[in-house]
């Protein structure tokens, strides 16, 4: 497979504030590829460069072998965007809606399909304005993926909703991309990116500071705690290899080792370390 979204060297300044600060991607076709930082760290910024909403200082971007400052309208087709706030038209019905957009596009999905696959059948002919956020924001990714895109942005997804409702919402994306989209995701939210992404990029005062998998990510904090009681009182152990130590533990206690724990540290333990240092407003 090959990439979706090239970009190197990226940058992009309002006067003196490097919003992105020479930022390099690859995201490959077929990927979630989730964009995971603070407030400010400058997703919003990159995903809309990506989109050709905004213009970048300098830097080289292709998205679907094209400049998005240059690409037309063929181009625009196969993208699939769901900005940060909601932009449905609350006149229309929800069938209403997603026909219209259908019909933007040379080959759309079938309208009701998509709006079988967002869980919003039931409320198919009903007004956006009589929905709820999380049900607004479901029918704004039936928008964005009617036409079919390549390529979907999706621009914090799941701010302000329920768990519940939330859970719903990363099947519906999983689903998407099963269906041979590639999805790029901006969140604050570390348990999103575990869930959804392929890869993960941090993203921090407008650079990367790391990339990989989510496993990749936590294993990168490598030693695990191996927590455990005797005759002398509580013990903590830091050791990158638990399981052996787990095992002389064992041998030494000839049985069941008193409140043994093996800990590792959470892709929040990573995230932490890897973008406290970097942002101010979080130091
Ligand atoms: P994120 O999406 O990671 O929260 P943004 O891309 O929205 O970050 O913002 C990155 C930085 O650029 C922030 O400091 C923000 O205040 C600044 N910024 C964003 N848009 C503008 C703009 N139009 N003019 C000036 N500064 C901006």
């Amino acid at each position: 497979m090959g990439n979706a979204i090239e970009v190197a060297e990226l940058v992009k300044t309002y006067g003196e504030l490097h919003a992105v600060n020479g930022l390099d991607l690859e995201i490959e076709e077929g990927h979630i590829f989730a964009l995971l930082g603070p407030n400010g760290a400058g997703k919003s910024t990159t995903v809309e460069i990506l989109e050709g909403f905004r213009k970048r200082t300098s830097g080289h971007v292709s998205v679907l072998g094209a400049d998005p400052e240059k690409a037309g309208r063929a181009w625009r087709e196969k993208l699939g965007i769901v900005l940060q706030s909601t932009a449905v038209s609350s006149l229309l019905t929800v069938r209403e809606s997603v026909t219209h957009m259908a019909h933007l596009y040379p080959h759309p999905r079938e309208v009701d399909e998509v709006i079988d696959a967002v869980g919003l059948t039931e409320k198919a002919d009903a007004k956006a304005m009589s929905m709820s956020g999380g049900q607004q924001r479901r029918l704004e990714v039936a928008l964005a993926v009617v036409g079919r895109p390549e390529l979907v942005f999706l621009d914090e997804p799941t701010t302000g909703f329920d768990p519940d409702v939330r859970r719903a919402f990363w099947k519906l994306i999983r689903s998407i991309k099963d269906d041979g989209s590639t999805i790029v995701l901006t969140t604050h939210y570390l348990d999103e990116a575990d869930y959804l992404a392929d890869k993960v990029a941090i993203i921090a005062q407008g650079a990367k500071v790391a990339e990989d998998t989510p496993a990749g990510l936590r294993g990168r904090a490598g030693e695990a705690v191996v927590r455990w009681r005797d005759a002398s009182g509580a013990h903590e152990k830091r050791t990158t290899t638990p399981t052996a130590f787990a095992r002389t533990l064992l041998a030494k206690h000839k049985g069941e080792v008193p409140d043994l724990e093996i800990s590792r540290p959470s892709l929040e333990d990573v995230y932490l370390d890897l973008t406290d240092l970097r942002t101010e407003e979080d130091s």
